[in-house]
């Protein structure tokens, strides 16, 4: 089964070849349908911001590793046992490339997000099937189309920063990174009543998009004081809810500054694993009563998700696409930060659904 994977460990930015990480398609066998399994065929799997870290070796280097969990798909079989969702052969969905065991201390204490289990069924989904357990897999509405469904996971990470950052109705509230997570995380909490909304993105284009989308203003951090400005937009309060959504270690310095006291900062995104940032005790704790939190997995998010996925334009995120044999080629454009979102049509599959 073709299946995209890293073969070479190794930054995919790097300038020369032989020290650059690569991406190929290659052979992986079909997964075993266990009883309680559900098998799709996928139609759309999309480049996530933290693939190029597994490339890197972040989670592991050996090689080869395979990619994808951000997609979508059709239902082509279904386990003995597996009709506790009443799924059907033919079913359009998509769903969460972690299975919680629902059984280990910390799914039971009610944080699945620390289950010991969750790479019991963690397999590659920019290939041409995949094979995971019914509790992971979710019916797309009949108005979200198989290409706009490969974003209910980035989604529901978009969620459970909502979740984590406490946003009550009214709050001033301002996101640092217009990648994909940010785009929908602003989304996400423009529906949720957010005001003074504001983006801190360097790149135009993601300001714009930002703008479209709901947002109330746009910071250029290279180009403006970004401080000046926040200090504008909140009557210099600062901010109720700050989020990080740039996983980068330059953008967060600073975010602390904007935050109104009794704040809540969401550092959403994954990090260099030897970033350590300077935090001032009694400025940001003390005297300012800052909460400060992060996410790691996005757990009892996936049906609010699965709830916003028609209220949300993900056109934008939607423009590049290319076929399974082209990877290559489209983490290429991935990383040239060409396009927000790079997704992969892994089958050409007739779509039934998405007037949305
Ligand atoms: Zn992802
Ligand atoms: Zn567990």
């Amino acid at each position: 089964m073709r299946t995209v994977a890293v073969t070479k460990i190794g930054s995919l930015r790097d300038p020369a070849e032989e020290t650059r990480g690569r991406i190929e398609v290659v052979d992986f066998p079909e997964q075993p349908l266990g009883a309680e399994d559900v098998r799709i065929r996928v139609a759309y799997s999309a480049i996530c911001g933290s693939d190029p870290h597994l490339a890197e070796g972040f989670f592991g280097t050996d090689v080869p590793i395979g990619l994808g969990h951000e997609l979508s798909g059709v239902v082509e079989a279904i386990g003995e046992r597996a009709h506790r969702n009443g799924l059907q052969v033919g079913d359009r969905v998509a769903g969460n490339f972690l299975r919680f065991c629902g059984t280990c201390a910390g799914c039971r204490a009610g944080t699945q997000q620390f289950c010991e289990h969750i790479q019991d069924y963690n397999r590659p989904g920019m290939a041409e099937t995949v094979t995971w357990h019914e509790s992971q897999v979710y019916k797309l509405p009949a108005s979200v189309s198989l290409l706009k469904g490969c974003l209910l996971e980035p989604t529901s990470v978009a969620v459970r920063i909502a979740d984590k950052s406490n946003a009550r109705v009214g709050d001033r509230v301002v996101i640092c990174g217009g990648g994909p997570i940010g785009q929908l995380v602003l989304q996400v909490l423009k529906l949720n009543g957010a005001t003074s909304l504001t983006l801190i993105e360097p790149i135009a284009e993601r300001r714009e998009m930002a703008l479209r989308h709901g947002a109330d203003f746009a910071i250029d951090p290279i180009g403006e004081d970004q401080f000046q400005r926040a200090d504008e937009i909140t009557e210099g309060r600062g901010f109720n809810v700050v989020i990080d959504a740039s996983g980068s270690s330059r953008a967060v310095h600073g975010l602390l500054d904007i935050a109104a006291k009794g704040a809540t900062v969401v550092y959403g995104a994954m990090y260099p694993a030897d970033f350590q940032m300077p935090l001032n005790l009694s400025d940001y704790l003390y005297l300012k009563e800052l909460t400060l939190t992060g996410v790691f997995l996005s757990p009892y998010a996936f049906p609010r998700a699965l709830q916003l996925l028609p209220l949300l334009d993900l056109d934008d995120l939607t423009q590049s696409v290319f076929d399974l044999e082209d990877a290559a080629e489209a983490f290429a454009v991935h990383v040239s930060g060409k396009f927000p979102k790079v997704v992969l049509r892994c089958n050409d599959i007739q779509d039934t659904g998405g007037a949305a």
